[in-house]
């Protein structure tokens, strides 16, 4: 994993619930989950099938409208994309304002009653508790950005005024390099077919004269918003705020046209190599299809299958397969043209769902070399998903365990097969078999199914099957902590190394 690690997706307290049938019922997928995922790294994802892993994967990159939480991208600044919501935000400011001591009178007033009470009432208040806090959170996080806690309802005028000025030349300015893009594609086509581009040239010019004023005029309005913000830097309540300050984009908020900007950056690599890929297209037509969505090229010249051959060879695929279908390949090849099709569009994340585990084990391991060097060169980061620990276990710098729709450890890929500190993670370690004759272990198999997400058990959703299970388990949700540096871990008692058992709630 890189040494300077920049923080590439941040998910707080992401929830994907799916509505059944029967009124008021949910399937909880993904129930407060919460992650970073650094630049550069491959974060590996595992667990049994249906605890939600795949779901997750999805929500990140918005196929699925999440439920709650946040899910905030920093692969792109927000003046890059100058979301609708951004302006939303600065227009109600007052009200906002007002909403967070509201809230945050409500969070106090019901952590007071909580401390009067005994343990067993606690038990009863602690959800509610629980969801208290992270309203007045939220509610802080909206507006961190953008106001200092100090400012009096008058002090938020000239400052909202300017951020929505900012706001319109970042919108202008993206709508601009859209433009520039579109018409650099037509140019380099022209340029291909040995056309005259001077015409181009000239346009071309001009625009990047234009983007250049439009440059210096947001810094000349993000210095003006500095200096509206200077009277109170040094006050304590103003630097509350300023520390809560977060540039990332929140995918969750985006409007359509402002995520299919996003798209091209976040890509998924399907688990089924059959049924994701198109059998009427061509290979070259799969690859190609998403390079024209993105307006990489505009039509499917010349100029653009050589680049679909490029990418084809990158992946390992011979170039007559262009014009052939899929139906015409092996699992292992299709699972190529899948990784081609979502790698053409230069993203800088992707999702791997299971990308390996429809494949023969000899073919899985060219696959995971391929997806290995081909994020060396492109400098990518991967969500690895999958059920087998052992596969994760070699591609991953982290890996995180999930049970149930929550997330119960993460560490680091070598620390959670030494050291694994949740009895869940234990069991499911334990139940990698080997062929290893000297190998002291025996194999354990977790006993008993996986709960109903629709009606989890209450407290620790693992209870039902955990050997370590006490009273406190069956009603309090285990606090996610880090128990070791970049070791973390949801559970009341967790394990340690040498399989003492810690004892200490
Ligand atoms: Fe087991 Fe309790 Fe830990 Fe849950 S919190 S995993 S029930 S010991």
């Amino acid at each position: 994993m890189p040494q300077d690690k920049k923080v590439l997706l941040r998910i707080s307290n992401l929830k994907q619930y799916f509505p059944l049938k029967k009124r008021g019922l949910f399937v909880k997928a993904n129930d407060g989950i919460s992650l970073d995922i650094y630049e550069g790294e491959v974060f590996g994802l595992v667990g049994e099938s249906g605890c939600g892993k795949s779901t997750l994967g999805r929500t990140l990159l918005q196929l699925y409208r999440q439920t709650d939480g946040r899910t905030m991208y920093y692969g792109r600044t927000l003046d890059d994309v100058a979301p609708k919501y951004m302006l939303n935000t600065i227009r109600n400011l007052d009200r906002k304002r007002a909403e967070i001591k509201t809230k945050e009178a409500r969070r106090d007033e019901l952590q007071k009653a909580y401390d009067g009470m005994t343990e067993e009432q606690r038990y009863a208040k602690h959800a509610e508790l629980d969801a208290a806090k992270k309203a007045a959170n939220d509610a802080l996080l909206d507006v961190a950005n953008l106001i200092g806690g100090l400012m009096t309802v008058e002090d938020l005028k000239p400052v909202a005024a300017a951020f929505e000025k900012n706001y319109d030349l970042a919108l202008r300015r993206r709508n601009l390099r859209e433009k520039r893009a579109a018409l650099q594609v037509r140019r380099d086509d022209r340029a291909f077919e040995n056309k005259d581009v001077s015409a181009d040239d000239a346009k071309l010019k001009e625009i990047d004269e234009q983007l250049k004023t439009l440059d210096q005029e947001i810094q000349v309005s993000l210095d003006a918003i500095e200096q509206l913000r200077a009277p109170y830097l040094n006050d304590p309540e103003f630097q509350k705020f300023d520390a809560l300050r977060d540039d990332g984009i929140d995918l969750a908020r985006l409007e359509y046209n402002e995520i299919r900007l996003l798209r091209q950056d976040l890509q998924i690599v399907f688990q089924d190599p059959y049924s994701s890929l198109n059998p009427r297209m061509t290979i070259g037509q799969i690859i190609g299809e998403g390079l024209m969505a993105h307006n990489i090229y505009r039509k499917n010249n010349a100029r653009m299958q050589e680049y679909i051959l490029k990418v084809m060879d990158d992946c390992g695929l011979q170039p007559y397969f262009l014009h052939r279908f899929p139906h015409q390949f092996s699992g292992g090849q299709r699972q190529r043209i899948s990784i081609a099709r979502a790698l053409a569009v230069n993203p800088k994340f992707v999702v791997c769902d299971e990308a390996v585990s429809a494949l023969d084990v000899s073919i899985q391991s060219q696959i995971i070399n391929l997806l290995q060097d081909l994020r060396e060169k492109q400098d990518l980061t991967y969500l690895f998903i999958t059920h087998d620990l052992s596969v994760v276990k070699y591609i991953s710098d982290r890996i995180g365990v999930m049970y149930l729709g929550n997330m119960v450890e993460l560490a680091e890929s070598d620390a959670i097969f030494t050291n694994p500190m949740h009895p869940y993670t234990q069991a499911l370690i334990a139940a990698i078999p080997t062929t290893d004759p000297d190998a002291s272990k025996e194999l354990q198999i977790l006993e008993g199914d996986i709960p109903s997400p629709v009606n989890p058990p209450k407290g620790c959703k693992f209870h039902t099957r955990c050997r370590y299970c006490t009273d406190i388990c069956k009603h309090i949700v285990p606090e996610w902590r880090e128990l070791e540096p970049k070791h973390f871990v949801a559970c009341h008692h967790p394990l340690f190394g040498d399989g003492k058992f810690d004892t200490q709630a």
